[in-house]
């Protein structure tokens, strides 16, 4: 019991700090190290299998909405960046560059990729020259390297994986219906496969993407009340196409300029799977991405017949999850912390006398709950039970995003409702950039989007009182 007790107070309580907490579960649960490179993260087994679960699901869904992958070279040229000009202004202060080619000095620095627009853009104009080339449907599962100044991993961090698409389209409502058909994606997969709820929006002027027509977002609510831009899809207009010299032929003979889209999905995604689920014992893993769904350990393991049972078990529920085993000398009580620590959505205890009554004991990892299942209904009772901690995971967050979201109709009602109970603000805007920094000075949180769904909270602009444009989800973000 000592030994239990100490494991766990080697995490911080969230309630106490949730930084330092956040820092001790990535890695405790052995999602990740710290490399020699500062910002730079190494995503160790268990951090990269639940990014490879994650992937998989995108990028089949991906695939399904007419997609096809590539890869595009991790330099870019400095000219080739240069370009678009409002492009090159939002990334170029956190660019990296190459300046050398072993020990010659390079004619032009080469940019290592922040995003890779401008080589889609100039791989299109090369490829693309007719009406029957459209539309062009690209992704890319590739990294990407943003200088930042302060890091933490998953959230922030110089290198991170994503993946990144790309479309080229003949129409201006073909880009547009593209752009929502992609956030459409990235919400089921949040909702329905990381049990995060989201918001849906538009970013405002000042927050969309640097050379888009527009910005369109999924916000989601962390635990300790700050929001986490989830996924982002951006109709680039014909702005790049202008830059690049991306033109076809119309059926009338005409040329025309391509309508463009991107979006994206980073690793950020899961310190926010992190971020929503944990609590002060560890993980807590949506089954769906779950490396391991069940985790079976064996008590009394010396005593004749108890592993050959087990492993039985191991065979017996394989075709309903994916079921991992422990059956190393390391104590039962240690094995319950490190499988709770890892968010491990179910535990299977089995001892001589649950062989001996024909039953097996399963302990959920959200609510912790216990209970006796007798052996010819464990296939069902798993299933059953994956489903359930899925669908509560999924309530569970919504609740809390819900309780976390106030209304605010003057900007001192902002302050104290943020100050009170940190989360989602909802607050009128007259559209204008000079209120939208008040509130970025004053209070330190930033515009989320403009959600889809329109709420008329109050008639003014919560900062200047002139009449509102739109109703806008504030909060302070990572
Ligand atoms: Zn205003």
């Amino acid at each position: 019991m000592g030994k239990q007790k100490k494991f766990v107070e080697e995490i911080t309580a969230m309630e106490d700090n949730f930084a330092q907490w956040y820092t001790d579960v990535v890695k405790k649960a052995d999602l990740v190290d710290y490399s020699s490179v500062r910002g730079s993260m190494i995503i160790r087994p268990y951090g990269y299998a639940l990014w490879e679960n994650i992937q998989k699901v995108l990028d089949g869904k991906i695939k399904e909405t007419g997609h096809e992958n590539v890869y595009m070279p991790l330099f870019i040229p400095e000219s080739l960046l240069q370009k678009e000009k409002d492009h090159i202004e939002g990334f170029a202060p956190e660019v990296a560059l190459v300046t050398h080619g072993g020990s010659e000095e390079l004619h032009e620095r080469l940019v290592v990729r922040p995003t890779s627009e401008v080589l889609f853009c100039d791989h299109y104009a090369n490829i693309i020259h007719s009406y029957r080339d459209l539309p062009k449907l690209y992704n890319q599962w590739a990294n990407v390297v943003r200088w930042e100044k302060t890091t933490r991993p998953f959230l922030r961090t110089l290198e991170f994986l994503w993946q990144e698409g790309h479309t080229a389209h003949a129409t201006d409502e073909e880009a547009a219906e593209e752009v929502i058909k992609m956030l459409g994606v990235y919400t089921e997969l949040c909702e329905n496969y990381l049990a995060i709820p989201v918001i849906r929006g538009q970013k405002t002027e000042k927050e969309k993407f640097a050379g888009a027509k527009y910005t369109y977002t999924i916000e989601s609510l962390m635990h300790d009340g700050k929001a986490l831009q989830s996924g982002t899809s951006h109709h680039l207009g014909t702005g790049f196409a202008e830059s690049f010299g991306i033109q076809y032929t119309d059926q009338n003979g005409d040329l025309q300029f391509v309508h463009q889209t991107s979006w994206g999905l980073t690793t950020r995604i899961i310190g926010a799977l992190i971020m929503v689920h944990g609590d002060n014992r560890g993980l807590v893993l949506p089954p769906k991405i779950a490396p391991t769904q069940l985790m079976i350990v064996p008590i009394a393991q010396h005593k004749e017949g108890v592993l050959d049972f087990a492993y039985g078990l191991k065979e017996k529920l394989k075709n309903v999850a994916r079921v991992g085993i422990d059956a190393s000398d390391k104590t039962p009580g240690w094995k319950f912390n490190e499988y709770e620590m890892k968010g491990i959505p179910i535990r299977l205890e089995v001892g001589p006398k649950d062989i001996e009554n024909g039953q097996v004991v399963l302990v959920r990892r959200d609510t912790g709950e216990k209970s006796f299942v007798p052996m010819n209904q464990l296939e069902t009772v798993v299933t059953e039970l994956l489903d359930d901690i899925q669908r509560n995971l999924f309530t569970k967050a919504k609740q809390h995003r819900e309780d976390k979201t106030s209304i605010a109709t003057s900007l001192d009602e902002f302050k104290a409702k943020l100050e009170e109970n940190p989360g989602f603000i909802k607050a009128m805007w007259c559209g204008k950039q000079a209120c939208e920094e008040k509130i970025k000075e004053e209070t330190s949180a930033t515009s989320r989007c403009i959600p889809f769904e329109q709420e008329q909270v109050h008639d003014n602009c919560v900062v200047c009182g002139d009449k509102a444009e739109h109703m806008v989800y504030w909060a302070k973000a990572y």
